[in-house]
Protein backbone atom coordinates (compact mmCIF):
# COMPACT_ATOMS: atom_id res chain seq x y z
CA UNK A 1 0.00 0.00 0.00
CA UNK A 2 1.00 3.51 -0.82
CA UNK A 3 1.48 5.61 2.47
CA UNK A 4 3.15 9.12 2.95
CA UNK A 5 5.54 10.18 5.44
CA UNK A 6 7.96 12.14 6.40
CA UNK A 7 10.35 14.81 8.67
CA UNK A 8 9.01 16.71 12.11
CA UNK A 9 9.25 20.14 10.34
CA UNK A 10 7.77 18.74 7.04
CA UNK A 11 11.01 19.83 4.50
CA UNK A 12 11.21 16.07 3.92
CA UNK A 13 8.25 14.28 2.38
CA UNK A 14 8.12 10.81 0.86
CA UNK A 15 5.93 8.09 -0.68
CA UNK A 16 6.66 4.64 -0.39
CA UNK A 17 5.09 1.12 -0.72
CA UNK A 18 4.95 -0.48 2.97
CA UNK A 19 3.11 -2.47 4.74
CA UNK A 20 2.81 -1.03 8.80
CA UNK A 21 1.61 -3.81 9.81
CA UNK A 22 5.33 -5.91 10.98
CA UNK A 23 8.51 -3.45 11.16
CA UNK A 24 12.36 -3.99 12.49
CA UNK A 25 13.74 -2.81 15.84
CA UNK A 26 17.78 -3.08 15.51
CA UNK A 27 19.94 -2.91 18.14
CA UNK A 28 22.90 -2.04 16.31
CA UNK A 29 25.04 1.56 17.14
CA UNK A 30 22.83 3.89 15.03
CA UNK A 31 19.61 2.08 15.22
CA UNK A 32 19.54 1.31 19.13
CA UNK A 33 20.38 4.99 19.77
CA UNK A 34 18.02 6.43 16.96
CA UNK A 35 14.87 4.12 17.78
CA UNK A 36 14.06 3.61 14.59
CA UNK A 37 11.16 1.19 13.83
CA UNK A 38 12.14 0.06 10.06
CA UNK A 39 10.95 -1.85 6.90
CA UNK A 40 12.72 -2.23 3.69
CA UNK A 41 11.04 -0.95 0.30
CA UNK A 42 12.91 -1.44 -3.27
CA UNK A 43 14.08 1.56 -4.58
CA UNK A 44 11.12 1.37 -7.20
CA UNK A 45 8.67 1.45 -4.09
CA UNK A 46 10.09 4.44 -2.72
CA UNK A 47 9.55 8.38 -4.06
CA UNK A 48 11.06 11.51 -2.54
CA UNK A 49 8.24 14.31 -2.82
CA UNK A 50 10.29 17.01 -1.55
CA UNK A 51 13.42 17.96 0.72
CA UNK A 52 16.45 16.61 -1.17
CA UNK A 53 18.18 20.02 -0.01
CA UNK A 54 17.55 19.65 3.43
CA UNK A 55 18.66 15.98 3.18
CA UNK A 56 21.97 15.68 5.49
CA UNK A 57 23.32 12.28 4.56
CA UNK A 58 25.02 10.75 7.58
CA UNK A 59 27.51 8.03 6.66
CA UNK A 60 30.52 5.38 9.02
CA UNK A 61 31.90 2.22 8.50
CA UNK A 62 31.50 0.88 5.57
CA UNK A 63 30.03 3.65 4.14
CA UNK A 64 27.54 0.95 2.15
CA UNK A 65 24.49 2.91 3.60
CA UNK A 66 23.23 6.57 3.57
CA UNK A 67 21.34 7.31 7.30
CA UNK A 68 19.36 10.44 6.16
CA UNK A 69 18.13 13.03 8.56
CA UNK A 70 16.68 16.46 8.08
CA UNK A 71 19.53 19.23 9.07
CA UNK A 72 16.56 21.58 10.28
CA UNK A 73 14.69 19.03 12.61
CA UNK A 74 16.73 16.07 12.91
CA UNK A 75 14.13 12.97 12.45
CA UNK A 76 15.41 10.41 10.10
CA UNK A 77 12.42 9.19 8.24
CA UNK A 78 14.50 7.01 5.97
CA UNK A 79 17.81 5.34 4.60
CA UNK A 80 19.19 3.92 1.32
CA UNK A 81 21.31 0.94 0.86
CA UNK A 82 21.84 -2.26 -1.14
CA UNK A 83 21.15 -5.69 -0.97
CA UNK A 84 24.52 -8.01 -1.09
CA UNK A 85 23.94 -8.80 -4.88
CA UNK A 86 23.36 -4.62 -5.60
CA UNK A 87 19.70 -3.97 -5.82
CA UNK A 88 19.02 -0.70 -4.43
CA UNK A 89 16.99 -0.63 -1.15
CA UNK A 90 15.27 1.72 0.84
CA UNK A 91 14.69 1.42 4.91
CA UNK A 92 11.26 3.53 5.73
CA UNK A 93 11.16 4.61 9.30
CA UNK A 94 7.30 3.83 10.16
CA UNK A 95 7.61 5.81 13.28
CA UNK A 96 7.52 8.76 10.08
CA UNK A 97 4.40 7.51 8.30
CA UNK A 98 1.49 10.12 8.69
CA UNK A 99 -1.23 8.70 10.96
CA UNK A 100 0.68 5.73 12.32
CA UNK A 101 -0.38 3.93 14.78
CA UNK A 102 2.91 2.28 16.38
CA UNK A 103 0.78 0.10 18.97
CA UNK A 104 -0.30 -1.64 15.97
CA UNK A 105 3.09 -2.07 14.62
CA UNK A 106 4.33 -5.75 15.43
CA UNK A 107 7.88 -5.45 15.65
CA UNK A 108 10.22 -8.00 15.98
CA UNK A 109 14.01 -7.12 17.53
CA UNK A 110 16.91 -7.41 15.53
CA UNK A 111 20.57 -8.38 16.95
CA UNK A 112 22.16 -6.33 14.34
CA UNK A 113 24.72 -5.19 16.80
CA UNK A 114 26.12 -8.61 16.33
CA UNK A 115 26.08 -8.52 12.42
ZN1 LIG B 1 12.62 18.22 9.12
Amino acid sequence: MKQQGGCHCGKVRFEAEVSAEKGMSCNCSICGKRGTILTFVPEEGFKLLSGQDALTDYQFGKKSIHHYFCGTCGVSAFGAGATPDGKKMRAINLRCLDGIDLGKIQVQLVNGKDF
